[in-house]
Parts: C-alpha cells; structure tokens; sequence
C-alpha cells in the first residue's frame, strides 16, 4: 500500500449523470493507476432527497463501466461506516471539538432574523453575510434561547483578521480566496446533521484520503473546508477541481430535466460502456495529441490529473455517436448481437423463440445493420428489411415499376447469376452487377431500381450488394418473383 487513496462521494438525490460519473473516472484513473485505493462514500445527509434507490443506480452504473471501488458501501472496508447518515455520531463528536476549542459557535437566529440580515446589507449594497449576532454570546443569552424552544445551528467561527487561504490545486495552481468573502458558516443544522463541508472533511481525513478531485461546482467551498482542516488539526490532501461540462450552447451541462445526461439512458439506447468510457475520459483530458480513440489500458498508462484542462469540455453528443458507431463495429460480432437482441424484441421484429433458432441468421442481419448505426436502439429499423415480409410502400407504383420484357431480362439473368455463385459476398455481389450492367441491352436504372424495390419494398435504402449477400440466392429469387407476379 503506498497512502494513495481517493474517494467518490456521491449524494444519491438523482440518477447519475455524465458529470458525477466523469469524476468518478478521474478518480478510478488516479487510484489504478498509481496502485491505490477508490472510496465509494454516499453522502446522503438531504434525507428528504436521498434514495436508496438512486445509491443502487449509482452503484449499478459504475459496475457497468467498470469503475471498481476497493472500499464503501455494499463493499466495506476499514474506515466505514460508509453512508453519512451512519456516521452522524462522528461529525457530533467533531463538532464538540470544534465548540470546546472555540472554532465553533451556537447560533439562535432564525429564518426571519436571517432574511431580514440579508435583506439589509442587501439594500446598503454590502455582500449578505451572517454578521455575528451569535459569535459572543453570554450563558444567559444563550439559556434564554433555549427556553424560547430555539434550535441552535453550529456556525464556523471565521478567524477575526483577514488572510488569504490558499487552495494548492493540481489542475489550477495556486487560488487565493481571501477570508473577507466568506461567513460565518453553518457547519451543523439545527435538524442534527451536518453541513456537506464538514462532514466531508471529517470523512476525508478520519478515511485517509491523500487526493480530493472533485467538480469546479466545489472550489469555491474548499476554502472553507481548509479552515476547518486546520480546526480540527488535520493533514490537508491534495486538491484537483475537474472543468465544468458544458452542453453544446457553451451553457452548463443540466443535471436534470429534458436535455439530461443520465448515464443509464445511455447504456438503454445501447451506448457500449468502454465507448462512453473512452468518451469520458475526453471531457476535459486529452493526450495532447489528436488521438480520440483510446483502449481502457491507454487511457489508465497515459492518463495524468495535471494535465487536464482548466476551461470547461464541451459535451459532443455527435462526436460521442461517431466513437460509439465505431466500438459497435468493432466489437466481437456475438456480443453485439446479445446486445441489440433485447432492442428488436422490444421493436416486435422478433421474438425470444425466434432470437434462439435464427441466432446464425441473426448474426448476419446484425453484423449488417451494425455498419449503419450509433447506438444500438437503432439496430431494429437497420434490421428491419431482413425481418419482416416484404411490403410495398406503394403497391402500385410498384407494379408499374415492374412491368414490361425488361424488368424480366433483368431479373432471371440476375437469379441465374445468383444460384451460380458459390459465396454470395457483397464483393461478388457487385461483381454480378458489373456483369449485368455489360451483358444486358438495358440501362443501368432498369438494372438497378426494380431490383432493389423487388428485395426491399423501398426505392433507398442500404447497400444492395450487402443485402443480397444476406439474403442469400432462395430469398432473392423469391422476391424477385414475387414482382414479376405483382405486375400481372
Ligand atoms: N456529495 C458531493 C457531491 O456529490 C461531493 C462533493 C465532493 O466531492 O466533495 O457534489
């Protein structure tokens, strides 16, 4: 063990999104790359907003991308309990410490007296901020509160003199803050639970955590977490703040609503998690090259926290289907066709019964379909052609189309080709076309379009070589009689 150990601390108050998991990426990266150690920690003090659920979301995404944590919930380890609400004991116990060493302080104000504050400084243009009312307090002032029924919240006692406290950021450098800009703030609510800055202080220093990397949402609180560090006398750890994601407007990337990112809505339309992986690891790191498609192992050697970006990364969604489309051909054949087999049963094109017997057929309708898509929900309307019975989408034109003696050249000369060949490959495919086009006194349109149109139902569609090469010899000359006998 070489003491590094680094943390993903996620509130489970929403499924997770790209944002949450990239930092979670970044973490994975660190830890596996020099040896240590992932801390999966839930940070579920918003009770009325934290599921279970959502931590099982949490977890199950992570395991599809394969991001292992060594130590947390559902794993255990040496330092837990790992959810904050286990740990509310801990934080009370800090807390006393911070209050008898004079860091800490009760404060009685309530929600109206505290409106009111911030409303004045509001109107006198000063920045609102907790002016103190509670810092000094007498026994008395203090007991008559009680009695009152208040519930004191636990406030940070800022240092009286102004100073500069100094974030060592391994992406940003140095980033002063200076004390003036921040309060006195709350460190304990008056319901008993602690704010999200110090409970994840004591957690990251009683669970050994050498790196914080988290979102620059955060940098802003680190200063105050520093402070209370230096309270409680403990080791500071080193501190990276990852870019922002930014949609494709140059907007923050939203966390929720309509245009959302969840990982598990990638992974239903069939994104493949190494894809999204290699995607990820983008949004704010590259290799200083133009190199985009990076291997797991790649990414865990080159990757380096140093080197990511200060300014936010852009989410491509087009640039994500481009990487995803070529992990989809490049993938073994078997998997991607287990994986589109729940997508063309949902599209009703197939059943389960039917997925078992036509596996051999399937693999080859797939391994087809696969050359023109992104992701893998847009497997069935590739596959679709290969599926289901032959319709015309007009009957009629289509009975005008195949009319006539040439029609009939065209096509008893292509089924003769056909049956001759011994390996239907699109290569010989296209070689059977070259022929026809020199052999047959007929244009290139009246060899063309009623062949697609007999094996198809459609005027446009994919390549024809590729088609009648899964479709095989017995199919296509079906087809194609079935034509000629539409047209008389
Ligand atoms: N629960 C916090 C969040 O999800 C953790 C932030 C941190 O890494 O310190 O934003």
């Amino acid at each position: 063990m070489n003491n590094i150990r680094l943390r993903f601390p996620p509130s489970p108050t929403g499924k997770i999104h790209i944002g949450n998991m990239r930092t979670a990426l970044f973490n994975w990266l660190v830890a596996r790359q020099k040896g240590g150690e992932l801390v999966l920690r839930i940070e579920d003090t918003d009770q009325a907003r934290s599921t279970k659920e959502f931590e099982d979301i949490i977890i199950k995404e992570m395991e599809w991308l394969g991001l292992d944590a060594d130590e947390g919930v559902s794993i255990g380890g040496d330092y837990g309990p790992y959810r904050q609400t286990e740990r509310i004991d801990i934080y009370e116990k800090f807390a006393d410490k911070m209050l008898e060493s004079g860091h800490a302080y009760k404060c009685y104000c309530s929600q109206e007296e505290l409106e009111e504050m911030r409303k004045k400084a509001v109107a006198n243009d000063k920045m609102p901020r907790y002016d103190g009312s509670c810092r000094n307090l007498s026994e008395e002032e203090r007991n008559a509160y009680e009695a009152e029924g208040r519930k004191p919240v636990l406030r940070f006692k800022m240092p009286e003199e102004e100073k500069d406290i100094v974030v060592h950021d391994l992406i940003r450098g140095n980033v002063t803050f200076n004390s003036s800009v921040l309060d006195d703030f709350i460190i304990f609510k008056s319901d008993g639970m602690p704010t999200y800055n110090f409970a994840v202080v004591i957690d990251d220093a009683l669970m050994k955590i050498s790196h914080v990397i988290r979102g620059e949402d955060h940098l802003s609180n680190t200063p105050k977490q520093i402070l209370i560090y230096k309270a409680l006398g403990f080791e500071l750890p080193k501190f990276a703040h990852l870019p922002l994601i930014l949609d494709e407007n140059k907007a923050k990337l939203k966390k929720r609503g309509k245009d959302s990112v969840y990982v598990g809505e990638f992974r239903e339309q069939g994104y493949l998690p190494e894809a999204l992986f290699n995607f990820m690891a983008l949004l704010g790191w590259s290799t200083g090259s133009e190199e985009e498609i990076l291997s797991r192992e790649e990414i865990k050697e080159r990757f380096a926290i140093e080197d990511v970006n200060k300014s936010g990364a852009v989410f491509d969604r087009e640039k994500l289907n481009w990487m995803n489309g070529k992990y989809i051909r490049a993938a073994e054949l078997d998997r991607i066709v287990e994986l589109s087999i729940p997508f063309l049963i949902e599209s009703n094109l197939i059943d389960e019964d039917y997925a078992e017997e036509n596996r051999e057929w399937l693999s080859r309708v797939v391994d087809e379909a696969r050359t023109g898509v992104d992701y893998l929900a847009q497997i069935p309307s590739e596959a679709e052609l290969f599926l289901t019975e032959i319709k015309f989408e007009d009957p009629e034109e289509a009975a005008d189309e195949f009319a006539g003696e040439d029609v009939k050249i065209v096509f008893e000369a292509l089924k003769e080709k056909l049956f001759a060949c011994d390996e239907l490959t699109p290569e010989a495919v296209g070689d059977i076309f070259s022929e026809l086009k020199d052999e047959l006194p007929v244009g290139a349109r009246t060899i063309y379009h009623p062949t697609r149109l007999a094996i198809t139902g459609r005027g446009s569609g994919p390549e024809m070589t590729g088609v009648i090469s899964i479709f095989g010899a017995e199919e296509v000359a079906s087809r194609l009689d079935n034509a000629l006998a539409v047209a008389e």
